[in-house]
């Protein structure tokens, strides 16, 4: 028999078939050990064959697999072939999205433990005291954990062992990271609406369904509905959400509904506890895989539903090689196993929702929060005004009042800061004008290096302007405030109050946000400041307060989504409140007041939302109506990555020559940012109608090789700095 490998590692010019002499144990799939070069390196086996081309005495042999079962299925080989091609990166690296990092590393393996059973019948001499009893107690009770019996009955253990009438067995043990995790296991009596969503679902022809629920709507029962019914036709489910919305309660409901059937992946993990996760899947004890991103490659079998919840969330794009879009690998499988794939969102992303409405998606709608409950009133503060009215802080009148009052009542707030794109914007403080690009209608950019704006887009730079090109006011520059400056603001204003901070400061380390959602959950504290983590699908009963202290702060953002990312924000963040018996309310600080998406962010307005920003992206040609591709070349050596970019452009340049219909930008240029961790960073920018000439440039990026500089391509990149 022979082996088609694909030895692991990363680089393209190994990225080929190798054959090998093997063995009836070697099957397709397995991680094997082969003799590469002078060394030995592990591989994948991706086919194994009767005859070879390979001359005998060029022909080495696997030596051994690296495990006793394959650890790639037929499914994972094929996608693994998909996103190779599609994404032009070599083999070895797409396998390895499919493997715990820590099966590849040999960091961590199986963990055992040693039982010790009864096997034999045995006549004890009544002087063996300590013999007779532990017989008994294994008359008793069959077997028990080796380690347990010796303490308890000494060298008896041994002497029986010896005599045969116990033996002692090795059984695999999992690590088990949520054991004495309780929740509600009882599901509860579906609505209406949510029923509809359910038989929808199923009885649609359509592969991909978009569930549009309000926030507060009950989204996550009609997953676990169905993911329940999935698992009773024996087959098995995948539940992607975004890392941050693994929240303790969330895990407790999958833990309390599902029990041991659910493997939850998430980077509070430890290496071992992944593994055994990962393991658990592979072999079928666990057939509901639960994660952010990465989970989509998770090892089950026969799948009979795909969720993705939150699907318009910016962490479903992977940003490092290959740079894969997890809905498009979610399809994939769903094809593969036809079976139903189900995106969730109060927020749908604009592509999302038009492929919807478009019928190319079936499309369900939950219009109402549960029990009826009114969305939380939006009043909206001109922060203009506090200004003139002489009040410099991040509170207006109105949300200092509010809080008091929340405070005094004994519920919760949730202060929202909008870090996006902090400082990075001018504006004027005075009438909230914001400078924008002439070529491309979006934001510019301020850039403390050269003292220019720049336009993302199209490169252009602009000059500061010294007053307001609108209404002369010389307040312009934007200070942005930190969480810290708030909660020290905070603690001024009411100083009994407990505060928790929630941003990339706090929330570090492996029990990061879990631990800070934890404590606000248990009303150990009465306001949670924080950042876009705040945002995420929690659920907190007593919270009747939201303050968005700075909404603009992503509206200008420079990228064409700012628009839809500020509106989902809002939506999201607003969405905490008022979950329960009390009313909820949400005091949105801005300085455009008048700004429409905030008008429709105020009154939940989504398809005004949608109506308004798909017509502005027909009209300037944004995506879906476009695809933005960039080609990034970066470098330490600025001579050398400048060599690359001059010749990646040029090959750009001839398919930009041939297919010149097909493109509305083409240049190249300094990245915005021009140095990142000492690399340089240079770009080709390219605006596209379609993505025709899209496999021509993924062929000439990988056709490029250069010692130190990295070439790749990134396609509607979620940041364009
Ligand atoms: P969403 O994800 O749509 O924002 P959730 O799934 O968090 O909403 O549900 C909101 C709240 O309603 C949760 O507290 C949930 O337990 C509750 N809930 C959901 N479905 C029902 C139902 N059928 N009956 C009663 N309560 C429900
Ligand atoms: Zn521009």
């Amino acid at each position: 028999m022979f082996a088609e490998v694909i030895v692991d590692i990363a680089h393209s010019d190994v990225d080929k078939i190798f054959d090998y002499a093997c063995g009836e144990d070697i099957v397709r799939g397995m991680r094997v050990a082969v003799p590469f070069g002078n060394g030995v390196t592990t591989g994948f086996v991706m086919r194994i064959k009767e005859t070879t081309d390979v001359p005998s005495e060029k022909l080495k042999r696997v030596l051994r697999a690296e495990e006793n079962f394959p650890s790639l299925n037929d499914e994972a080989l094929m996608l693994a072939d998909v996103i190779s091609a599609r994404y032009r990166v070599p083999m070895a690296l797409t396998l390895r999205l499919f493997l715990p990092a820590e099966m590849r590393t040999g960091k961590v393996s199986m963990r055992y433990r040693t039982v010790i059973k009864l096997c034999g019948e045995a006549e004890i001499p009544a002087r063996a005291k300590r013999q007779r009893e532990l017989y008994e107690f294994m008359r008793e009770n069959g077997e028990a954990d080796s380690a347990l019996l010796r303490e308890r009955f000494g060298s008896a253990v041994k002497a029986l062992m010896e005599s045969g009438v116990l033996a002692a067995e090795k059984r695999r043990v999992f690590r088990d990271p949520y054991r004495g995790v309780e929740g509600d296991s009882t599901p509860k009596k579906l609505t209406p609406s949510q029923q509809n969503a359910v038989d929808t679902v199923k009885n649609t022809a359509k592969t991909v369904t978009l569930l549009h629920g309000v926030t507060g709507s009950g989204k996550t029962e009609v997953y676990l509905t169905l993911i329940a019914d999935i698992l009773r036709s024996g087959k098995t489910a995948i539940f992607l959400v975004p890392e941050i919305s693994l929240t303790p309660q969330m895990l407790s409901q999958l833990r309390a509904r599902f029990g041991s059937k659910a493997a939850i992946l998430h980077s509070g993990l430890s290496a071992g506890e992944r593994f055994d996760e990962w393991m658990r899947l592979r072999e079928g004890s666990a057939r509901i895989a639960v994660g952010a991103r990465s989970a989509v490659f998770a090892p089950v079998e026969n799948v009979g539903i795909i969720v993705i919840d939150e699907e318009h969330d910016g962490s479903y794009s992977s940003e490092s090689s290959p740079r894969y879009n997890t809905f498009d690998v979610a399809l994939l499988r769903a094809r593969y196993n036809k079976c139903k794939l189900i995106l969730g969102s109060a927020t749908p992303s604009v592509e999302t929702y038009r492929r919807a409405q478009e019928g190319e998606f079936e499309f369900v709608k939950l219009p109402e929060r549960i029990n009826a409950r009114p969305m939380p009133a939006v009043r909206i503060v001109d922060m203009r005004r506090e200004v003139r009215k002489g009040n410099a802080t991040a509170f207006s009148a109105m949300l200092r009042e509010k809080l008091k009052s929340c405070l005094e009542k004994g519920n919760q707030a949730i202060l929202f800061l909008n870090r996006r794109g902090y400082s990075q914007t001018v504006i004027c403080r005075d009438c909230g004008y914001v400078a924008t690009c002439k070529n491309c209608d979006v934001s510019l950019t301020y850039h403390s290096d050269e003292n220019v704006l720049k336009c993302h887009y199209c490169g252009a730079n602009y000059k500061l302007p010294p007053a307001c090109p609108d209404c002369g006011g010389r307040h312009l520059g934007y200070v942005g405030t930190g969480t810290q400056r708030v909660v020290g603001d905070l603690k001024k204003l009411f100083p009994s109050a407990r505060i928790l901070r929630m941003d990339v400061d706090t929330t570090s380390g492996k029990e990061g946000h879990y631990r800070i959602l934890k404590q606000f959950s248990d009303h150990a504290a009465d306001i949670l400041v924080g950042t876009q983590m705040v945002a995420k699908g929690h659920d907190f009963p007593q919270v009747t307060l939201v303050g968005i202290l700075d909404a603009d702060m992503s509206l200008h953002f420079s990228d064409y989504r700012s628009g839809e990312r500020t509106f989902q924000l809002i939506t999201q963040v607003a969405g905490r409140s008022g979950r329960a018996q009390e009313a909820g309310e949400v005091v949105l600080q801005t300085y455009s007041p008048d700004n429409y998406i905030l008008r429709f962010a105020a009154q939940y307005d989504y398809e005004g939302f949608y109506e308004h920003e798909i017509s502005m992206r027909a009209a300037t040609m944004f995506p879906p109506f476009a695809k933005i591709v960039r080609v990034m070349v970066t470098g330490e050596d600025e001579k050398e990555t400048l060599a690359a970019l001059k010749s990646v452009y040029e090959k750009l340049q001839v398919i930009y020559a041939e297919n010149t219909e097909d493109f509305l930008f083409f240049n190249r240029m300094h990245a915005p940012v021009k140095r990142i961790q000492n690399k340089f960073r240079y770009q080709v920018l390219m605006r596209l109608v379609n993505g025709r000439v899209l496999k021509e440039i993924y062929a000439v990026c990988a056709e490029e090789k250069h010692k130190n500089v990295l070439v790749y391509v990134e396609e509607n990149p979620a940041n364009l700095s």
